[in-house]
């Protein structure tokens, strides 16, 4: 389900940030949806991948995760998922590049343990669930990493084998 989905990985990232002296909050909306429909491992990558780049590049603050829900109705949900870090920032020109295999920006020291390919991946991860990965950030002023997907929304309850199924096998 969706709450919990998101609670694992925000737990991962907590442990990270900690490490590193920084906090991580995670703000969900009271109208979550329950459960929607959504490759569940493609969302779990990029949202690892935006909250790792937030930890691996900030040395103080805090790094959020924010969840909104931007329009619902009854069969299906336009949610934004939402990063936000008080890192170092990325310069106005660097703010397309970062999203080319292997591209990496700011001095040598940050590039460490990255293969550049995160973003670019994410992209198209992304981009695979109909939609893109819009960025915002100012040198000194952090990064905010965003993407809105609009979801059908899944059944609450795990339907009971029918038992139309059994008669089925033969
Ligand atoms: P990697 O993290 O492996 O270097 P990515 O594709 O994930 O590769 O990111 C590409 C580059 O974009 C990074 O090297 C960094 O320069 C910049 N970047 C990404 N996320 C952030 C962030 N949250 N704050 C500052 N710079 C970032």
């Amino acid at each position: 389900k969706l709450p919990a989905f998101l609670h694992v990985i925000s737990d991962i990232i907590r442990v990270k940030a900690e490490q590193k002296g920084l906090a991580f909050r995670l703000y969900l909306p009271a109208n979550l949806p329950a459960s929607v429909m959504i490759d569940e491992r493609r969302l779990r990558q990029v949202l690892l991948n935006l909250l790792g780049n937030a930890v691996k590049f900030s040395d103080r603050g805090e790094v959020c995760l924010y969840v909104h829900n931007l329009k619902h109705n009854d069969a299906e949900a336009t949610l934004r998922f939402e990063v936000q870090d008080t890192g170092p920032g990325i310069p106005a020109d660097q703010l397309q590049t970062i999203f080319n295999p292997f591209e990496q920006a700011g001095d040598m020291q940050r590039r460490h343990g990255g293969s550049g390919l995160g973003l670019s991946i994410s992209r198209q991860l992304v981009k695979l669930m109909g939609s893109d990965i819009l960025v915002y950030s100012r040198l000194g002023a952090g990064s905010h990493f965003w993407f809105e997907l609009t979801l059908p929304l899944g059944d609450e309850l795990t339907p009971s084998p029918s038992p139309a199924k059994t008669s089925d096998l033969h």
